[in-house]
């Protein structure tokens, strides 16, 4: 949904992400960012972090990252408009209404973000996964760190182009999904060949 400039500016600035996350999370200050454990996945020590003067939340355990409407939709189970509909109410704002050609163009977005969202989840864990041994290797001999490789949501892909289809179709029955992923081009733009592997970068 698009809503009018500033908007989400005024949303964000009105309910801090620490204080929105500090409901739910002990967070300790360690310089300018907040720790804590994260919620989104088990952990004994802190891999999640708020950074407050730019607004956003990223746990270097799960890849968890987002902003206060991204953390309160995992943390809420809730949409978009439901986060946002949640922050404003409590902000003390009105929520502007979309038109019906908004809401189409919403929908639209929103099933090609998930389809993205999708894939990338399926490169990473092929990066992570026993076969993508020396894509790892390789990622290690260009210098990048397993922190570097999780914090930027790394993957790799096979030479399998059907992999992808083929994956998106077992956890999903989303015909949609699979659309917006083949109108998007997610093997070729997503990927950069190198060498004799491929990984991917999310952009
Ligand atoms: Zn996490």
């Amino acid at each position: 949904m698009a809503f009018p400039p500033g908007f989400l500016d005024e949303l964000r600035a009105r309910i801090p992400l620490g204080s929105l996350v500090g409901r739910q999370v002990r967070l300790i200050r360690r310089g300018r960012e907040l720790a804590g454990l994260c919620p989104f996945h088990h952990e004994k020590t802190p891999s999640f972090y708020v950074v407050e003067d730019k607004g956003f939340f990223h746990c270097f355990g799960c890849g968890a990252h987002g902003d206060a409407v991204g953390y309160l939709m995992r943390a809420e189970n809730l949409d978009f408009i439901e986060a946002i509909e949640r922050l404003a109410s409590e902000a003390g704002l009105a929520v502007p209404q979309q038109t019906p050609q908004e809401r189409e163009r919403a929908q639209r977005q929103k099933t090609q973000l998930e389809a993205l969202a999708a894939a990338a989840n399926f490169y990473e864990a092929r990066l992570w996964a026993p076969a993508g041994a020396r894509a790892r290797d390789y990622l290690a001999a260009r210098g990048l760190d397993e922190e570097t490789i999780r914090r930027f949501r790394l993957g790799w892909a096979s030479d399998d182009r059907q992999a992808l289809r083929r994956a998106l179709s077992s956890v999903t029955t989303a015909c949609s999904i699979r659309r917006a992923a083949a109108q998007t081009s997610l093997s070729s733009r997503h990927c950069r060949r190198r060498w004799q592997t491929d990984s991917t970068w999310q952009i």
